[in-house]
């Protein structure tokens, strides 16, 4: 069996849904998810002239030699990755449907025939689009009541892309019955088991986004929400919150504190990624559990803060950490120090079915994120599943061959990114 082409179409959704396709000599058509990036469909065409006329069945090699041919020797990180990630999954797809596998067979087989799934309910609001540089974006499907661009309230005379630069809508405050209501809304209506929101938003007493300070009044204001949260599911329900990397060690410790007694499935990302002593500092000293890991790429990325234990929880993204066998390698790392694997997914069904796959194959799973709730054709571009890809919170792991499921490419063209190719098609 012989690589013939690799492909690329990316549709424009609350990000850039970029899919791979892997053809083969013997008609087989593997599909993969990367995590988006500027420029990221450029370096798969590149990679991709690595695999063509190569047996994917020798999986392990490939890998090394789209990771050798790339970056050259020792690297460690950074977009390369994202699409060596979605081109394996690809590759693994094609040899499952090659063996009549399912892909969770390749990775070792099955601990359970469900995953459970988290829904990320953001700030409780309806979702925006963000383009590969995070900065908001408005596609045709968003709602006309959610186009408006946002503005800072007074003189600002430079560009503004938004919260993730952090430089929210001054206008914009969300309250703890929002999150409350949402919460409801989201176990009651669509039977999830597990939520998370994020809790680095707007609030009445922010003084300075950039600074990565806390004062107490922002601190009880974040406590405000998780506890609406908290009052509105009940004890049954599993709640995390995220703070995508913001604070310092300290105002991280005093926020940790404050939410323990909601008992928090998790606290992500309290402060940046890049320093295990400064995690491992936050960690140590709550008993809220602490999550992170959707920056860090390989194995030798998490080796250090698993071996020190400086998180509790592993969170790394199948569409970007390196792929799903590095993954498996990734588990089976944080397994041996009692750590669980709560993959972050930010993907359509494609790449969150490979993540399932991942997920029902090694035993130290505990949830794997749903990121695309406001998407109104997330479950639509999904074929092949016959049903939903998420029933009521948990995906179903299909025993057939390969990922199981497949793209509705009349769904996808519909959407397609302008000026981006459609499977080999030249915009
Ligand atoms: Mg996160």
């Amino acid at each position: 069996m012989k690589v013939t082409a690799v492909d690329t179409a990316v549709v424009e959704a609350n990000y850039d849904w970029t899919y791979i396709r892997v053809r083969t000599d013997e008609g087989h058509t593997g599909l993969g998810e990367s995590f988006l990036a500027p420029g990221l469909t450029g370096i798969i065409h590149e990679l991709g002239r690595l695999l063509v006329g190569e047996d994917p069945r020798d999986l392990d090699r490939l890998w090394n030699k789209m990771r050798w041919g790339s970056s050259g020797a020792g690297s460690m990180g950074g977009i390369v990755y994202n699409a060596i990630s979605g081109i394996e999954a690809a590759l693994l797809d094609v040899v499952g449907q090659h063996y009549r596998m399912p892909i969770y067979q390749l990775l070792g087989g099955r601990f359970r025939e469900r995953v459970r799934v988290y829904a990320d309910c953001h700030a409780g609001e309806a979702l925006e689009s963000l383009d590969p540089l995070m900065i908001p974006r408005h596609p045709a499907w968003l709602p006309a009541d959610q186009q408006e661009t946002q503005a800072l309230s007074g003189e600002i005379n430079r560009p503004v892309h938004g919260r993730a630069y952090g430089e929210p809508d001054a206008a914009e405050i969300f309250t703890p019955q929002m999150y409350a209501d949402r919460a409801k809304q989201v176990v009651d209506d669509l039977g999830f088991t597990a939520i998370k929101f994020d809790l680095d938003v707007p609030n009445p007493h922010q003084l300075d986004t950039h600074s990565g300070t806390l004062t107490h009044a922002e601190i009880r204001f974040m406590e405000g929400l998780v506890a609406a949260v908290r009052e509105a599911v009940g004890d049954t329900i599993d709640i995390a919150f995220d703070c995508h990397w913001r604070y310092n060690v300290t105002d991280a410790k005093r926020l940790a504190s404050a939410v323990e007694p909601y008992g928090l499935m998790w606290l992500e990302d309290p402060v940046p990624p890049e320093n295990t002593e400064a995690m491992r500092r936050v960690t140590a000293s709550t008993s809220t559990p602490i999550a992170s890991g959707e920056n860090y790429y390989l194995r030798y990325g998490f080796r250090d803060v698993v071996e020190r234990e400086g998180l509790d929880i592993v969170a790394p993204d199948l569409q970007k950490v390196g792929g799903l066998m590095e993954g498996r390698r990734i588990a089976d790392l944080a397994d041996t120090h009692y750590i669980p694997v709560a993959p972050h997914c930010i993907a359509s069904p494609i790449g969150t079915m490979a993540a399932a796959h991942l997920a029902a194959a090694i035993p130290n799973f505990l949830a794997l994120e749903w990121h695309g709730m406001s998407v109104p054709f997330w479950e639509d571009i999904a074929a092949g599943h016959g049903g939903p890809v998420i029933d009521q919170g948990f995906i179903r792991v299909p025993d057939r061959p390969g990922l199981g499921i497949t793209l509705n490419e009349e769904v996808a063209r519909r959407y397609a990114k302008p000026g981006e190719p459609f499977f080999g098609e030249t915009p």
